[in-house]
């Protein structure tokens, strides 16, 4: 049998009340999960760690680093692929993170649930038990971290929460997901795609702001970031990537001192690169040393810079996001 580990952080898939009336909490560790599909057993030899108990608002870098720690060993020690259970709250930046800093083969499967463990209907164990036929798959190998929610495989890089509270929560906006479940198998759409992989960060206390422009909106607060210590500035911008006169002129001081990327708010589609010549059109903001994000969303590009800020390794920025 293939040796599988599964650790879990948290989240709605871990959630019950305490009592009648009560709110939902992060109550279940990884063994009670997993003991709600005992057929598990039969298919791998599986590890179970708790790795902690949160909502997924409350993970932090820290955390995923030493999740991540946990995984790698994991993986050394023989494990042939690895599924972490979290919240989706954070479940986008989350994949991503680990993305970035994944080096191995082996399949590393996130997953998650809409309702709590105790709801009628919970998607819980589904969703557990799609992620572990999906990382137990040796079409798997080489795809990096993937997100199996819902019956569908979704990449890292593209993923996203785009509903609040709806059973088909997540979309990856313009690609669609790289693969679905079908009667339990995985079937891809396309084979694995070359990845790159980031260092580890050495440093873990830069800060990397994350400011989404607004109608009217002000610009106290960007001024306010070098003295506040931020080291980097990611801007969701308006459009394909645009800001506002007054804020392309503040941004413009900022970018002397930090990295600025500026992604789309939208929600879906690339930046633009040659389009607008306005002042905080895309072609100015590039000018004035801004980076544009491409495809990647404004949480993704704020993960990736906070990375690259920690490893050093901020030049490469270059090969992410290409100009
Ligand atoms: N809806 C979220 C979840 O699926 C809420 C809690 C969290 O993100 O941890 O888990």
């Amino acid at each position: 049998m293939m040796r599988l580990s599964v650790g879990s952080l948290g989240g709605t898939v871990s959630m019950q009340a305490e009592a009648a009336g009560q709110g939902v909490t992060p109550q279940l560790d990884c063994e009670a999960l997993l003991a709600m599909l005992p057929q598990l057993r039969n298919i791998a030899r599986i590890r179970t760690a708790t790795l902690c108990l949160l909502p997924s608002a409350s993970l932090g870098f820290e955390t995923l680093l030493e999740v991540l720690a946990w995984a790698r060993e994991e993986v050394e020690g023989g494990a042939q692929a690895v599924v972490l259970t979290q919240g989706t709250d954070t479940l986008e930046e989350t994949a991503w993170f680990l993305d970035l800093l994944w080096p191995f083969e082996e399949p590393l499967i996130i997953t998650g649930a809409m309702r709590s463990a105790s709801q009628p209907g919970t998607d819980g164990p589904a969703n557990l038990l799609a992620a572990v036929q999906v990382a137990l798959d040796v079409c798997s190998r080489g795809r990096g971290v993937l997100v199996v929610i819902n019956d569908q495989i979704h990449a890292a890089a593209a993923v996203r929460k785009t509903a609040s509270l709806a059973m088909a929560a997540f979309e990856s906006p313009g690609s669609g997901p790289v693969g679905v479940m079908v009667e339990g198998v995985a079937r891809y759409r396309h084979p694995p795609l070359p990845r790159q992989v980031l260092s580890l960060p050495a440093h873990t206390t830069q800060r990397v702001a994350l400011l989404e422009s607004c109608l009217g909106a002000d610009t106290a607060l960007l001024q306010a970031l070098p003295q506040l210590g931020y080291d980097g500035l990611v801007v969701a911008g308006f459009g394909a990537g645009h800001v506002s006169l007054a804020w392309a002129e503040a941004m413009m001081a900022l970018a002397s001192h930090m990295p600025v990327i500026v992604a789309t708010r939208t929600g879906s589609g690339p930046t633009a690169r040659s389009t607008y010549g306005f002042v905080g059109g895309e072609i100015d903001l590039q000018a004035k040393g801004m980076r544009m994000a491409g495809a990647l969303c404004p949480r993704k590009c704020r993960i990736l810079l906070w990375l690259l800020i920690g490893a050093g390794d901020v030049p490469q920025l270059e090969q992410w996001l290409p100009r």
